[in-house]
């Protein structure tokens, strides 16, 4: 079993790059951002509850955000592996994780961020909320959610840094060529897991 943390901020690249290690190691992908989004479009009593907070670009509070990831762990017993994408987003949720993960005796096996200026960020959110039209890419949302990265999210890096297991990725470029940098680095290490 292997398990991925993939980093960084809005408009990074983390969907496209799910995507495609999906793809190659067959991982169950969980967006805490996806399963946000679905919770408020099927208005859920949690959709209910995160609705605004989302729509305000503000990161949900850890408890909620702890107890929907813990849920969606334990429906998938079977997994080979996880690719968290958007989570863990605080200092808090990265500990929940490391602890849910010690208690299936397993571990997050990679963190990889991918780095991205905040500049280029804004130029790409830019173009993707001309295609996708999404609530929570609107100009002031969009502010607020780069700053919560920013203020916030940020700080989970030197938890893992800390800890020698954060691995760094230009995210700017051939999405092929990132593809590649982030494959290495697994399959570099995956011989030792
Ligand atoms: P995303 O698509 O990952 O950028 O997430 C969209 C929104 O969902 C964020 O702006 C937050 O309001 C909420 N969200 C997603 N993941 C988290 C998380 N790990 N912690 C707190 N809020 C989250």
């Amino acid at each position: 079993m292997i398990n991925l943390v993939l980093f960084g901020p809005p408009g990074a690249g983390k969907g496209t790059q799910s995507e495609k290690l999906i793809k190659k190691y067959g991982f169950v992908h969980i967006s805490t951002g996806d399963l946000f989004r679905w919770h408020t479009k099927n208005d859920t009593p949690l959709g209910q509850q995160v609705k605004e907070i989302m729509n305000s670009g503000a990161l949900v509070p850890d408890e909620i955000t702890i107890a929907m990831l813990k849920e969606e762990l334990d429906k998938n017993p079977d997994a080979k592996g996880f690719l968290f994408d958007g989570f863990p987003r605080t200092v808090a949720q990265a500990e929940a994780l490391d602890q849910f993960m010690k208690n299936n005796h397993t571990a997050i096996h990679f963190i990889i961020a991918l780095d991205v200026e905040e500049k280029e960020v804004r130029q790409r959110i830019a173009k993707r909320r001309a295609i996708e039209n999404r609530p929570d890419d609107e100009d002031d949302k969009l502010n607020k959610r780069i700053t919560e990265y920013f203020s916030k999210t940020i700080h989970v890096l030197p938890y893992y840094e800390k800890q020698g297991r954060l691995n760094t990725v230009k995210g700017v470029g051939n999405i092929d060529d990132i593809f590649t940098s982030i494959t290495a680095i697994i399959d570099r290490k995956e011989a030792q897991v």
